[in-house]
């Protein structure tokens, strides 16, 4: 975006996608005094310091036998910036997240849209459910970039032609493509996170093999690294007992 006004209705394209950690209070450590509680009460926060391989493997072993709450408590907030298609299957995760999302009946849409970049795959081969992806030609690369730009150009003047005519912003937005960039917070906790990763991305330690679309994955990539340097026990325990969210 820019400062001048003209500039910031001109279309422009993206291929990234984008996450930050604005909030979170996440840790191993809460992880821990949440199932010391089992056995040692109200003394389950002095027990956390004393030993560390015996943490690791009480981690290791909630994640493997699914004593899935201990790892409820904890929280944290992701900003997220990435096409409404993205959304439209992270929204389908209830359990465990809130969500806010930006308002195309509020504001004016900004004119930012998703175009591939060159690494992503663009032919798909086998049975539904089970895709798997190959590279495109140079000339199907060519045509999705231009398709994609033709069609987001046109698709927001229309949009625009009806804001200057005085049409309600709710209404005219109808015109617009799910390759649109949204917004959003999203909060969630380690459980809730790691189920959404189990299915969501692709994953050579993945018990259950998953094939989520390839722009959700990259969001999940980026959630990923964030909680692992939160959390790296549980995040290694996640990783060693197959992906699979306790
Ligand atoms: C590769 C892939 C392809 C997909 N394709 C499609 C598709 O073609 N069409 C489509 O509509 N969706 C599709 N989805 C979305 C999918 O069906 C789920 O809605 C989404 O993955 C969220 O999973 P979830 O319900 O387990 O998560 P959450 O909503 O976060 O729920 C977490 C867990 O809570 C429990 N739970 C939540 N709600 C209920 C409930 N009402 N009753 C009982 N238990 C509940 C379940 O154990 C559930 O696993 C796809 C998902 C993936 C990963």
């Amino acid at each position: 975006m820019t400062d001048d006004p003209v500039d910031d209705l001109k279309p422009s394209f993206r291929s990234d996608v984008t996450v930050e950690l604005v909030k979170h209070s996440a840790a191993d450590s809460d992880v821990l005094w949440a199932a010391r509680v089992s056995t040692a009460g109200e003394q389950s926060l002095d027990e956390l310091k004393k030993d560390p391989e015996r943490s690791k493997g009480l981690i290791n072993y909630l994640m493997r036998d699914r004593h899935g709450s201990p790892f409820e408590h904890n929280s944290m907030t992701f900003f997220i910036s990435a096409p409404i298609f993205v959304f439209r299957e992270f929204m389908r995760h209830r359990v465990g997240w809130s969500y806010n999302e930006e308002s195309g009946r509020y504001r004016e849409l900004q004119p930012v849209f998703y175009v591939p970049a060159e690494s992503r795959k663009l032919v798909q081969e086998g049975r539904p459910g089970k895709y798997r992806f190959v590279e495109g030609t140079r000339a199907q690369q060519e045509l999705v970039g231009r398709a994609m730009e033709d069609a987001y150009v046109h698709a927001y003047e229309a949009y625009q032609e009806m804001l200057a005519a005085g049409v309600a912003r709710e209404v005219a937005r109808s015109v617009l493509p799910v390759g649109l960039f949204s917004s959003m917070y999203a909060t969630c906790n380690a459980r809730s996170l790691m189920h959404f990763l189990g299915l969501r991305t692709q994953h050579e330690l993945a018990q259950v093999p998953s094939f989520p679309q390839r722009e959700i994955e990259m969001v999940g990539e980026r959630m990923e690294a964030l909680w692992a340097e939160l959390m790296p026990l549980t995040h290694a325990a996640f990783n060693t007992n197959g992906r699979i969210a306790p």
